[in-house]
């Protein structure tokens, strides 16, 4: 039975209710005084839950759907600025016990060449990363208790942390393992972690079951209740995403919202940020044996939806995506974006990289730099803060200063400020002189006069070498 406080996965995804929300979309998808209540409530910007979100995504009235779009891309200026945050995938291991039916990771895969990155490659790895620009990671890693255990993570994390090369540090390391225990997500706190991310690739329990055979990743239960565990161990940013492809999307969409909605019932906080991935061609992985694959314009719809759903979700595209497509959707919502991505163990560092160990295909294979001057060419701020985090902003703090438009004041400032950062230590001239210019026109858009004080005052002291302000 449907119950969203409920700490058993198919309680808070009731299999029947999501059905149930699946028949009444289908049924007024055309009835638009319906849709048009839907629209107003979502003007208010506080949400909407899974099943007038799923009437929205049924609806294929055109005008309606412009109405949407235009909503999300109101709510993103509102909510995010211009702003886009930056961030790159570290991939630690791909050794892994699972049977995984679309990842080349699956233990049965015995070409793919298996890696697992020492301390010493690790600070190659993020030098290299700290050279580009990076602040900010997501760790990556296959699950496998032998080879990549919780200490292995642990030890992986304060190498990281402790890294400081020329003006580079990584500020924020997130992570992207597989659902662990309370404990283990109490030692992932102690060690510092930003959000602890873990993708349920489907809610459909009987597919989940059929896509995962085998190994400890098999058991639904435990992988979607894990992040009521990392709650419990005392992670409070935690992010959700499905793989699109795997499962028909409109089930999808209304249980990601379903669990979005359990985790605000239960732990009085939604979700920190919500991932998009749709699955890729990948060593001996074909995505066309999969499908439920969605087309650009039904991703795109997807992403305005969950912009107006769940406004104070971040949400986050990676380099899956061609350039084009990320256009599409960083306007309809998407705040944070990885650049130059490499999705094998070691794919920064071409003397510790074994062919042929990629997880993926990447879209965009543009530089750092490419994809920060393209942001910018855009109107947008490439933003490398990570200071929410470390002044403690997370969880429902994070969430009450976002709701009350308060984190306007320090967002803006931070985002040029570590902009500024970039500019000077890693890009190149031509990046240079469109964001020194950029950064001068949005100094004025600072809310407070005091605050725009300050921040001219630090990005001058950013010029003479001093770096790391933040409000
Ligand atoms: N091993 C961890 C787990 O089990 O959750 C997570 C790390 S895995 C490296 C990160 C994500 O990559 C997976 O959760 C999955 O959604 C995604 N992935 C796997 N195969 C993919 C493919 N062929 N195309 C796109 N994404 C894929």
């Amino acid at each position: 039975m449907y119950n969203p406080k409920s700490l058993k996965a198919e309680e808070f995804i009731d299999h029947q209710e999501v059905l149930d929300t699946l028949e009444y979309a289908e049924q007024n998808k055309n009835n638009v005084e319906l849709i048009d209540s839907i629209i107003e409530k979502a003007k208010l910007r506080k949400g909407l839950d899974h099943r007038e979100a799923s009437v929205l995504l049924a609806c294929e009235i055109p005008e309606k759907i412009q109405e949407l779009y235009d909503l999300a891309q109101q709510i993103k200026k509102d909510f995010y600025g211009n702003r886009i945050v930056m961030f790159a995938p570290l991939y630690l291991s791909n050794y892994c016990v699972n049977g995984c039916v679309y990842c080349p990771y699956h233990y049965k895969n015995k070409h793919i060449a298996r890696k697992k990155l020492t301390q010493e490659e690790i600070v190659k790895e993020v030098t290299a990363l700290q050279d580009m620009g990076h602040k900010r990671l997501a760790i990556e890693s296959g699950e496998d208790p032998v080879n990549n255990p919780i200490e292995y993570i642990i030890e992986s994390i304060k190498t990281i942390y402790s890294i400081k090369h020329k003006n580079g540090a990584i500020r924020r390391v997130n992570v992207n393992i597989a659902a662990t225990t309370v404990e283990n997500y109490r030692k992932l706190k102690e060690a510092g972690i930003g959000t602890y991310i873990l993708f349920q690739e489907t809610y459909h329990k009987e597919s989940y079951e059929k896509l995962h055979p085998t190994g400890p990743k098999h058991n639904y239960a435990y992988h979607t209740e894990a992040m009521d565990r990392a709650m419990e161990g005392g992670i409070d940013d935690v992010g959700l995403g499905v793989l699109f492809g795997l499962e028909l999307y409109k089930y999808e969409f209304a249980a990601l919202l379903m669990h979005a909605e359990h985790l605000e019932a239960v732990h009085g906080v939604g979700p920190h940020t919500i991932s998009v991935p749709r699955i890729k061609r990948a060593d001996d992985i074909d995505p066309g044996v999969f499908d439920n694959g969605i087309d650009d314009d039904t991703f795109a719809k997807i992403c305005a939806l969950i912009r107006v759903c769940v406004p104070y979700t971040g949400m986050i595209i990676s380099t899956r995506e061609s350039q084009v497509v990320r256009e599409k959707v960083i306007k309809l919502g998407v705040s944070q974006i990885s650049g130059a991505s490499r999705t094998s163990v070691g794919g920064y560092t071409e003397e510790i990289r074994p062919t042929d160990s990629e997880q993926f295909d990447v879209s965009d294979q543009r530089t750092l730099d490419e994809v920060v001057r393209w942001l910018m060419e855009m109107g947008y701020i490439p933003s490398f803060c990570t200071a929410c985090y470390r002044e403690g902003r997370t969880g429902d703090r994070f969430m009450s200063l976002c709701k009350s438009g308060q984190i306007q004041n320090c967002c803006h400032p931070n985002a040029l400020m570590t902009l500024k950062e970039y500019l000077m230590d890693y890009a190149s001239e031509e990046t240079k002189a469109i964001g020194e210019k950029l950064i001068q026109a949005e100094l004025e858009n600072i809310p407070k006069e005091k605050a725009k004080l300050i921040a001219a005052d630090h990005l001058k002291k950013i010029e003479e070498g001093i770096r790391d302000f933040r409000f």
